[in-house]
């Protein structure tokens, strides 16, 4: 700007000096061009043409008319000079002032002198001839170097002043420039770290008029965007939260399938990490052909779509997807969000209580089949077989007792599963409860041959259970000891210390059971081997029973078992502080 403003003063300045000197140079020369018309006139009057040719008085009126005088013949001959010997001097004939003053009686031009090199002004006029027989040719002239040295002074003055002007000029336009400037370039500072993400800058207080103003503006805009950035992020913060800790797994595909995002739990039930799939098409990432197809369907129909997809890797589950299309803001297509729900403990529920019913229903039949058969052979005529009669009597008798205890169980899972009885927790010293159960039931192992002893480490281990629960846990975990150890093993008990809890282990030497049942055994009526359990009494629910009870006790269960060497039953109950 300042540039801008200078060069302007300085066209502006040259093109009125030219004018100027133009102006000047004109006038300068039409004031000495009349000058000396009045004094070829004067001289015409008052000389007469002789008195004018003597040298003597020629350099007379020389130096009052203050201009060179030449005296020319009608042919152009020089006649007489006031600076030079005519014979130095060519002939004038062809002089533009002196051809003119011939043919007109006046005569002016600005030329080259011919001795000199400088410019002159000539003005030649006619001498009438009265004074001579032959008209001659009067004519004067003056060296224009004082018009060019006014001219080179007007111009002197004219650089000064345009220096002056020049430095006031540029002193205040430079002001001007900055004052606006400077504003503009600490607000661009501003804005551009506005751009670079620095939210918190703001500009200090400015000048007034149109720059305070797009400073007030700058600022107010910072101001919205810090807070909307704020509350961005805030927004971001919350939903990452919320993503994060969500039992769902959620993944979004952009408009071409490629995975923008995976969620903590997407990542977990499809064995991946977010850094590593992000970009990447959804078939490779998903490794699974309905979940792909699910989410090609969506981006192509843009319709929601729910499909049941089961899961090989990283572990075998059943997930549920749903995938609804994304629409920006426009309602152009942005991408499929999927959700996963983990259904894999739903649907083995389901499997597990339609297993019930039908366990239980089998369960129920036998007994009764037995109870019925055998009646209508008594009703049929075995009644009055008396011996036959006793034995199918008997029978039923035992079907009934097992049909009762079957039921009794049943009752006794269905009341512990439905919480529906209040346990009566108590502190209980449990190394003096399982030693008045092992005393109780030691004549029942004796009696099969079996040796029941007690591993019990010094000290007191006191926790809160309810007695009658505890004991049932005792009396069905023996149950199995005396059942499937055979006669001449051994069944001890033992009590450790861990950590914060009490662990009891019952161990025995008996059949053992296989691994690949062990997962399965504290199902309801799972059993190795239904007949032996059947011929032994069980009803397959004792297990059942007892994890329940101490998992209500806030324990845990578990079984180590080698086939044919023995089985350790283990369960686990948290500690009561010592005082
Ligand atoms: P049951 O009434 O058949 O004994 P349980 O629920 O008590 O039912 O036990 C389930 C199954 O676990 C049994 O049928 C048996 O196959 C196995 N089992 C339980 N305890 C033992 C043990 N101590 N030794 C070997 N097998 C056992």
């Amino acid at each position: 700007m300042t540039l801008g403003y200078i060069f302007l003063f300085c066209c502006s300045l040259l093109v009125l000096g030219g004018i100027l000197s133009r102006f000047l140079w004109n006038s300068q020369v039409d004031f000495l061009q009349t000058e000396l018309e009045r004094k070829a006139e004067l001289l015409k009057t008052t000389c007469d043409w002789d008195a004018l040719t003597g040298s003597h008085e020629l350099n007379k009126f020389r130096r009052i008319a203050g201009a060179r005088i030449t005296l020319i013949d009608p042919a152009g001959e020089v006649l007489a000079d006031s600076d030079y010997h005519p014979r130095q001097l060519q002939n004038q004939k062809n002089a533009p002032e002196v051809k003119a003053a011939l043919q007109s009686g006046y005569g002016s031009s600005i030329r080259r002198g011919e001795k000199e090199d400088a410019y002159f002004l000539f003005v030649a006029s006619t001498i009438p001839e009265k004074n001579r027989e032959a008209a001659g040719v009067l004519r004067l002239s003056v060296p224009l170097s004082q018009v060019d040295a006014s001219i080179t002074k007007m111009w002197r003055i004219f650089f000064g002043a345009l220096l002056v002007i020049l430095a006031v000029g540029s002193f205040l336009s430079r002001r001007l420039a900055t004052g606006l400037t400077r504003p503009l370039s600490e607000i661009t500072a501003v804005a551009r770290r506005i751009a670079q993400g620095d939210w918190e800058i703001e500009l200090g207080p400015l000048t007034q008029g149109e720059v305070g103003e797009l400073a007030a503006a700058v600022n107010g805009m910072s101001r919205t965007l810090k807070e909307k950035v704020r509350e961005l992020a805030e927004s971001k913060v919350r939903l990452e939260a919320v993503l994060a800790n969500m039992e769902s797994g959620v993944l979004l595909a952009d408009h071409v399938g490629h995975i923008s995002l995976v969620n903590r739990a997407a990542e977990k039930l499809l064995g991946i990490t977010e850094k590593d799939v992000l970009g990447k098409s959804h078939v490779e990432v998903v490794k699974n052909y309905l979940l792909s197809s699910l989410i090609d369907e969506v981006l192509r129909t843009r319709e929601r779509r729910k499909e049941e997809v089961a899961l090989i890797f990283p572990k075998e589950r059943i997930l549920e997807a749903h995938a609804a299309p994304i629409f920006g803001a426009r309602q152009e297509p942005r991408g499929v969000v999927v959700v996963l729900h983990d259904i894999s403990e739903i649907r083995r529920l389901e499997r597990v209580r339609a297993e019930f019913v039908a366990n239980v229903s089998h369960e129920l039949k036998t007994p009764i089949t037995a109870v019925k058969g055998f009646a209508e052979t008594l009703l049929s005529g075995a009644l009055y077989n008396y011996r036959a009669a006793e034995e199918f009597v008997h029978i039923i008798n035992e079907e009934a007792e097992r049909l009762s205890r079957l039921i009794l169980d049943l009752l006794e899972l269905s009341k512990i599963e439905s919480r529906e009885v209040k346990m009566q927790v108590e502190p209980l010293e449990l190394g003096a409860q399982i030693k008045w159960i092992v005393n109780k039931l030691k004549p029942q192992f004796q009696k099969k041959g079996l040796t029941l002893s007690t591993d019990l480490p010094a000290g007191a281990f006191f926790v809160q259970a309810d007695r009658d629960r505890l004991e049932q846990v005792f009396l069905n975990l023996l149950d199995n000891s005396l059942k499937y150890t055979p006669g001449g093993g051994q069944v001890e008990v033992s009590l450790q210390e861990q950590e914060n809890e009490v662990v009891v282990g019952i161990k025995d030497n008996g059949i053992g059971i296989p691994s690949e049942d062990l997962p399965r055994i504290f199902e309801r009526f799972y059993r190795v081997d239904k007949a032996r359990s059947r011929k032994l009494g069980g009803t397959g629910l004792g297990l059942a029973i007892v994890k329940h009870l101490v998992e209500a006790h806030r324990g845990r269960v578990w079984v180590e078992s080698e086939l044919g060497k023995g089985s350790v039953f283990y369960f686990s109950l948290p500690q009561e502080q010592k005082e």
